[in-house]
């Protein structure tokens, strides 16, 4: 048996010049938890060339969904991003990541803090009902340079607030935060900063970080996340993973070469 499934582009959208999303068939079979990655790609001259995504679609949806960014000389994005409907992709059998509930010990609020298409794990996990009973708040903060980017995260938010059943879940749950830096817009700076000078919190008008009742979960670039992770240590946060939950986990949406 394949290490990979074959699976159908069903929709394609193209976001701005570095950015797309697509949906694609789901065969059955492939089970996963909210927020985890799996390898996709392409069969290129007969081989597959696969890199890690993250779902972006929930695991009780019927199709898959995944936000991507076009790296102008990427191997792989350079070519995914030609994608049609009725395209072949591939999709790896097997999911995993450390982005799941489970690795975090029990707290009152989720903060979930993405920049650029870190954000796709977290599109999957606040479509997750059960993150709603875990917690009394969800804050989804997403930091991006222009707010063109910021559109794949602004239409999702839109569709959930007027969706029937999740409509009036997140309505006094869940809290969107963007924020850009390279722009004029409501929300001014890096995640990270505004973290550190609470200014984050004082614009949604919440509490300060507080590591009793707060649990993080994040995903961005390799420096957002250093950065995250000496600012949450330095507060006392411990790092979860499988063998032993904590308050916070980290996943890398992409790894500098
Ligand atoms: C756990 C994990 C989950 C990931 N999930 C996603 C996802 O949901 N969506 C997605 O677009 N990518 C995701 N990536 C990155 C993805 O695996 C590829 O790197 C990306 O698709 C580019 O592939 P490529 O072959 O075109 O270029 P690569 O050779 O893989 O990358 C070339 C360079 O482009 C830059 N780069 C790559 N990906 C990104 C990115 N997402 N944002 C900003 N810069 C980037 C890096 O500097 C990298 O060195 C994830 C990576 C990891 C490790």
């Amino acid at each position: 048996m394949s290490a990979f499934q074959m699976e159908t582009v069903l929709s394609v959208t193209h976001w701005t010049d570095t950015l797309f999303s697509f949906t694609a068939t789901r065969n059955p079979g492939f089970r996963f938890q909210n927020g985890q990655f799996a390898m996709i790609g392409l069969e290129i001259e007969g081989r597959p060339l696969m890199r890690a995504y993250s779902m972006a679609s929930a695991n009780h949806e019927e199709a898959l969904e995944f936000f991507s960014i076009k790296v102008p000389d990427g191997p792989l994005t350079s070519r995914l991003q030609k994608i049609r409907e009725g395209d072949i992709i591939l999709v790896g059998r097997k999911a995993t990541g450390t982005l799941i509930a489970g690795n975090l010990i029990p707290g009152k609020r989720l903060l979930l803090l993405s920049t650029g298409t870190g954000l796709a794990p977290f599109a999957s996990l606040i479509k997750d009902p059960d993150i709603y009973a875990s917690f009394e708040t969800i804050v989804l903060a997403h930091g991006c340079r222009q707010v063109s980017e910021l559109a794949f995260g602004e239409l999702l938010i839109e569709g959930l607030q007027s969706h029937e059943f999740f409509g009036p879940l997140i309505k006094d749950k869940l809290i969107y935060y963007p924020t850009v830096t390279r722009e004029p817009f409501r929300n001014r700076g890096r995640i990270t900063d505004l973290i550190a000078s609470g200014d984050l919190f004082s614009d949604i008008e919440l509490s300060g970080l507080d590591r009793d009742s707060d649990r993080v979960m994040m995903c961005g670039s390799p420096a957002m996340l250093e950065e995250l992770h000496t600012m949450l240590t330095e507060r006392g946060f411990v790092e979860g993973s499988h063998s032993a939950p904590g308050h916070f986990v980290i996943e890398k949406a992409f790894v500098d070469r």
